[in-house]
């Protein structure tokens, strides 16, 4: 056995390596300094092993191939696309909604391009920016106006600010909800300076329950959709044309977070009832709130419509400033508006075309899936919508299931999300389950083939 000096001096230099020609690859993409440092460490591992007496392979082309790993995990984005095979279409931890290739398209032209943003093209002036997307969000809501902020907590904090504070707003009890992360409704609204006042059970609010509640202070009225959970049996809430009534005949106002801001009746295809933003335009709401990136199917963005002369005072509150959406988001938010007003939002916008995807044409992938990888059974399932919209709403499916072996289905979860790109998996009844739903056609040959390899591989 060769005593561990003898090893340690034959370890190759760093300047000689770096005169290797296969360095000169990894230099060009990483930067000289970057694979100077990887080439130090692995040799520093290579060291280590030799003084504890473990194996270690000490020629250059192998301590190259472990710097080139190393240097390839040490720049792999740590915002990086996976493939969702969960059937959640809507996946809060997953990004939620997926853009269309039109506002895709979009988004890398305004991206890249300077853009008229704050410039008027006619008059050759500063103009505003919150004038990208207001003409077709009114056209689509048969609102007076429009704003367009961060995220729809965004929304609901200016709305709050500019409107209730020192002031108080009525929420019934059954709507405080928590919208997820731990974010509570209540919170963001002590947070605005309004003074919250709850009324009605959780279950029951009638509208003498609000009615009673209006002081002098009161601001406003508000309807929060409880969107992540739905409560059943003994419920009754008054209607928004009666919540609309009763603030207008008080002189307040009446503003409605609905949440998901669902562009049209999602009954027709064969879901539950989502609020729409135009039914509570209709109903009298001053003001209606959601957010871009729910069953609207855009980019993060928080949508305020309603009424010119409050929309006028919320462009005008200095913390709109601090929530103003960016161009990009401007630029997928338009182009996504105009799947809606083109009615072609089924056919273009991702998240409505995987709800819309057929139980025939689901089960036809998972069974191309299984033929290919050799393995797994194709088993009824269900899908969600999820994202805080049709809570309880489930979509039929049909789902490759895997009994993985030797590995348990955590391992076996767990190595899919350890591959490039990752893929995240449900786990069911001792089974590993992926739903082609929200798996995209072009994701499919690399989902294939990640699954061979690893089946293949157990180990
Ligand atoms: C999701 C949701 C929000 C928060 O919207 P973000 O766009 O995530 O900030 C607020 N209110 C309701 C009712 C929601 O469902």
């Amino acid at each position: 056995m060769t005593i561990p000096q003898d090893r340690l001096r034959q370890l190759p230099a760093v300047d000689k390596m770096l005169q290797l020609e296969a360095v000169t690859d990894l230099v060009l993409r990483y930067g000289r300094g970057s694979v100077v440092k990887a080439l130090r460490a692995e040799l520093e591992c290579v060291r280590h092993a030799i003084l504890n007496n473990q194996a270690a392979a000490i020629e250059a082309e192998s301590i190259l191939a472990q710097a080139a790993q190393r240097l390839n995990q040490h720049f792999l984005p740590s915002l990086r696309p996976v493939i969702n095979a969960t059937g959640v279409i809507i996946h809060t931890n997953l990004g939620r909604a997926l853009l269309s290739q039109e506002a895709q398209q979009a988004v890398t032209e305004v991206a890249a391009n300077y853009s008229n943003l704050e410039f008027d093209l006619d008059t050759g002036k500063r103009g505003s920016r919150y004038i990208h997307a207001e003409e077709s969000l009114k056209e689509l809501t048969n609102a007076e106006a429009a704003l367009v902020v961060n995220n729809n907590a965004a929304a609901l904090f200016l709305v709050l600010s500019a409107l209730a504070k020192d002031h108080s707003a009525i929420v019934s009890r059954g709507q405080l909800v928590e919208i997820g992360g731990g974010f509570r409704i209540p919170d963001i609204m002590v947070q605005s300076g309004a003074r919250l006042i709850e009324v009605g059970t959780t279950n029951r609010t009638r509208i003498a329950d609000y009615a009673h509640a209006i002081v002098d202070d009161t601001a406003m009225l508000m309807r929060i959709h409880a969107s992540n959970f739905r409560i059943v049996g003994f419920v009754e809430n008054p209607t928004l044309e009666e919540l609309a009534h009763l603030a207008h005949e008080r002189g307040i106002y009446f503003v409605d977070d609905i949440g998901s801001g669902a562009m049209h009746n999602t009954e027709i295809y064969g879901l539950l009832h989502e609020p729409t933003v135009s039914e509570s335009i209709a109903a009298g709401a001053d003001l209606v709130l959601f957010s871009g990136d729910k069953l609207l199917g855009g980019p993060q963005a928080g949508i305020i419509v309603g009424r010119k002369v409050l929309i006028q005072k919320l462009k005008k509150h200095p913390l709109a400033r601090a929530m103003r959406a960016d161009k990009m988001c401007y630029a997928a938010l338009s182009a996504t508006l105009d799947h809606y007003r083109k009615n072609e939002f089924m056919a273009k916008i991702p998240i409505w075309r995987m709800i819309a995807a057929s139980l025939d044409e689901l089960e036809a992938r998972a069974l191309s899936w299984s033929q290919q990888i050799g393995q797994g059974e194709v088993i009824r399932s269900e899908s969600a919508v999820g994202g805080g919209s049709l809570p309880g709403t489930t979509l039929p499916t049909a789902v490759l299931a895997i009994t993985p072996t030797p590995t348990s289905t955590d391992g076996f979860a767990a190595k899919l999300r350890g591959v490039s790109p990752s893929i995240i998996v449900r786990i069911a009844e001792g089974r590993v389950l992926l739903d082609p739903r929200t798996v995209l056609p072009e994701q499919e040959d690399r989902l294939v083939s990640i699954l061979k390899a690893i089946i293949n591989d157990p180990l």
